[in-house]
């Protein structure tokens, strides 16, 4: 048993579940986890999502809940919506939503009709579905208008948002993303969403970790609604929050519950208090500064090495690569690393001519080898395995592969996972 905290009675009680846990946790520690949007939680905060939390009911918000017995978890919700206004310098937090996406739901049921016009970025260009994509509930049930960014530049095009925004008048205009390897330019989206009377809403789910840590320019001032996931460079569990300044705090309160969900995941938002009390030491600071420095550092190594990146670098924990001059797919190309054991994730480009399916990118991050302790010497080795493995790849040389893969075993035993012990 080497799943930390331990768990004999889960594997007493059902053996095929528990060796499942214990095959994910030896893949988490043994792979070099790449995938943006993911990350490693501390002991605290798994130990917070394994407790009797779970068991309770409490519809409402801390004093004026649908259910009796909340003496304790009203305490246990205040306590991490204080931490979040700490952390963040809002006015206001709601920690109920049970994911980045219905928190974006919420954000459109508080501040806008069905059939109404939001603007978000474009799917391709690096927004999140939730942000109008066609195949969304968002995009089904709003009329989304989409930015996208530069060509040459591969940053926001904001001529053409207060084009867009001055065209279709929407209600919200969403800024974030999910491939975005620059800093967003909350400012920027602030002034156009004053010239058309729009609510902002900065969905901050990749960045919130970097923001918290002075990583990355704070949206608070510049936004009404600042919706965000828990569980990316936040580094807590999967969950969400939404932020709002005062003006916007009862139509989101109202929108989350009793507009969109039922009970809050009490056993999530203690976790999420645990997180952002790590969030607030100044450990935390260091950490969200090397993710970006690590981050710049396997930009480097892999330029040098003839790979294209998108916008030509990265500010922050994500890079965007265009395999496109290395002759094969993003598809063939991630499947190959996550054999090798770097795990990532296919990515459209901007302006990507393949299939969503098959697009010509994939998407790098850092949180994660970050959490484990590597640093920016280490990027250079990360970026010549992800060199050779795309190189054996398009030779089909599997025995190549799985050489680079006992390499990475071997680097990454020297820098443990929480929620592993081996
Ligand atoms: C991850 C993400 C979300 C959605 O979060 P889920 O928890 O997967 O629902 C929303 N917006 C952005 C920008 C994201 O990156």
């Amino acid at each position: 048993m080497t799943h930390q905290p331990a768990i004999p009675t889960l594997t007493a009680a059902d053996p095929e579940i528990a060796g499942l846990v214990e095959d994910e946790a030896r893949r988490q520690a043994e792979k070099i986890r790449l995938i943006a949007s993911e990350n490693y939680v501390s002991q605290a905060v798994l130990e917070a999502t394994g407790t009797v939390l779970t068991n309770k009911y409490s519809e409402g918000y801390a004093g004026k809940r649908y259910y009796e017995g909340q003496q304790v978890i009203d305490q246990i919700e205040r306590i991490a919506i204080d931490r979040a206004k700490a952390v963040f310098g809002v006015d206001h937090a709601n920690v109920q939503p049970y994911s980045g996406s219905p928190a974006n739901l919420a954000a459109y049921l508080a501040f806008a009709n069905p059939g109404d016009t939001v603007l978000g970025m474009s799917l391709p260009a690096g927004g999140h579905l939730t942000h109008g994509a066609g195949v969304s509930a968002t995009g089904k049930w709003f009329n989304a208008v989409h930015y996208g960014v530069r060509k040459e530049t591969g940053r926001v095009d904001f001529d053409q948002v207060r084009d867009l925004a001055k065209e279709h008048r929407p209600k919200l205009i969403i800024a974030g993303g999910t491939a975005i390897p620059r800093t967003i330019d909350f400012p920027a989206f602030a002034e156009i969403a004053r010239e058309v009377d729009a609510v902002l809403v900065a969905d901050i789910a990749h960045i919130a970790g970097l923001i918290a840590g002075g990583a990355h320019p704070s949206p608070v001032g510049h936004a009404n609604v600042i919706t965000t996931t828990t569980h990316k460079t936040l580094r807590g569990p999967r969950g969400a929050m939404i932020m709002t300044d005062a003006e916007h705090a009862k139509a989101i309160d109202k929108a989350v519950f009793p507009g969109l969900q039922g009970g809050p995941h009490n056993h999530t938002t203690a976790a999420i208090a645990v997180a952002l009390a790590e969030a607030a030491k100044p450990e935390f600071r260091d950490y969200a500064h090397q993710i970006v420095a690590n981050a710049k550092a396997l930009g480097d190594a892999l330029i040098e090495r003839g790979f294209d990146l998108v916008s030509g670098g990265t500010d922050n924990h994500l890079l965007l690569v265009d395999l496109t001059s290395k002759q094969i797919g993003g598809k063939p190309a991630a499947q190959a690393l996550d054999r090798a054991g770097i795990e990532l994730n296919f990515n459209a480009v901007p302006f990507d001519p393949r299939k969503p399916f098959d697009p010509s990118g994939i998407r790098i991050g850092t949180a994660a080898i970050t959490t484990r302790g590597l640093t920016a010497e280490h990027q250079p080795r990360i970026a010549e395995w992800i060199d050779r493995t795309v190189a054996a790849a398009a030779k089909e040389d599997e025995d190549a592969i799985g050489a680079i893969a006992g390499e990475v075993r071997e680097l990454l035993s020297a820098y443990p996972i929480p929620g592993y012990r081996a």
